[in-house]
């Protein structure tokens, strides 16, 4: 109680209030995009060892009416913080379950599977099965085609919820990749009981995999241990050739990254696949 008396000083120090003044204006800026459908997302092909695009990671953006285009980076952080990672999420994993279910509707497209990020907050969330099953359900969306990618960090508590939560989600055929793979606190043994299909390799390991040889190292361990555990690995960042020739060399199963294509719109996703696809 002393403690948050002297805490509650804060509340006088102009520089505080600035912060609090910014993190409010921030949230009724966000607000208002979600009211004025100012996202959208975009589409990072996903690759095999033979180039072949199996599907994409959906990446939300913000078309701001004043500031233009803006990265996850400029809002994620405060609508988890704010709570509205909850509407924005769940509009993230409608419009990526109408996309997918559309790829599946037609013949050329009838392949591709889709990953969609989640955030911490918004996994733990209680309705949050079920805002998935019935983004399936009426989108008409395959489970199977499926994946959410989850992050280490929301592993710090209740573990055995999350697990459970995962267990349900794919029993209905959804799968999981565990996204940033190594610069997270996941132990090993949380590891061996997630219902885990997928490890994503942190781009941070991949940047300089051809010359710092401790990312080598960290990268080729990653690769041994997910073989051990039966599960496959995509390598997200990858942007050189000698990149993925090393990655494939080790085992890697998928790839992601510049070398194959940026993040496109859904338009531009569809001109990429259909000219790799009759190459
Ligand atoms: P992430 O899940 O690790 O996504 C990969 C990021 O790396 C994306 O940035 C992507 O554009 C970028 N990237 C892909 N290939 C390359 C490459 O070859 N080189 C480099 N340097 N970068 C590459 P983006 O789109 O800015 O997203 C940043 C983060 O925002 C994501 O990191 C993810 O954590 C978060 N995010 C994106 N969309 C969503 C979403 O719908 N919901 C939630 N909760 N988080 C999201
Ligand atoms: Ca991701
Ligand atoms: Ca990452
Ligand atoms: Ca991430």
């Amino acid at each position: 109680a002393k403690a948050s008396g002297r805490n509650a000083m804060c509340f006088f120090d102009p520089d505080m209030q600035e912060v609090v003044n910014v993190r409010v204006v921030l949230e009724s800026d966000l607000r208002r995009g979600l009211e004025k459908k100012e996202f959208l997302l975009h589409y990072q092909p996903q690759v095999d060892g033979n180039g072949r695009v199996t599907g994409a990671e959906a990446l939300v953006r913000w078309q701001h009416s004043r500031r233009g285009l803006l990265p996850p980076a400029e809002f994620i952080p405060h609508a988890e913080e704010s709570g509205l990672i909850y509407p924005l999420g769940h509009w993230v994993l409608e419009t990526a379950c109408s996309q997918l279910s559309a790829w599946s509707a037609r013949p050329e497209t009838a392949r591709l599977n889709m990953a969609i990020n989640v955030s911490p907050r918004q996994f733990r969330h209680p309705d949050f099965v079920d805002q998935v099953l019935s983004a399936l359900d009426h989108t008409g969306a395959d489970p199977q085609k499926l994946k959410l990618e989850l992050t280490e960090n929301l592993l710090v508590h209740n573990v055995e919820d999350i697990i459970a939560k995962m267990a349900t989600l794919k029993t209905r055929g959804v799968g999981f990749a565990l996204d940033d793979f190594g610069t997270g606190y996941s132990s090993l043994y949380y590891l061996k009981r997630l219902p885990l299909g997928w490890l994503k390799i942190d781009q941070s390991f991949i940047r300089e995999l051809l010359t710092d040889p401790h990312d080598a190292t960290i990268v080729r361990a990653i690769l041994v241990l997910a073989k051990s555990m039966g599960l496959s690995v995509i390598a997200e960042g990858v942007e050189t050739n000698a990149q993925k020739s090393f990655l494939a060399q080790h085992g890697c199963d998928a790839y992601q990254g510049y070398l194959f294509s940026r993040p496109l719109t859904f338009e531009q996703f569809e001109v990429f696949y259909s000219r790799k696809d009759t190459a």
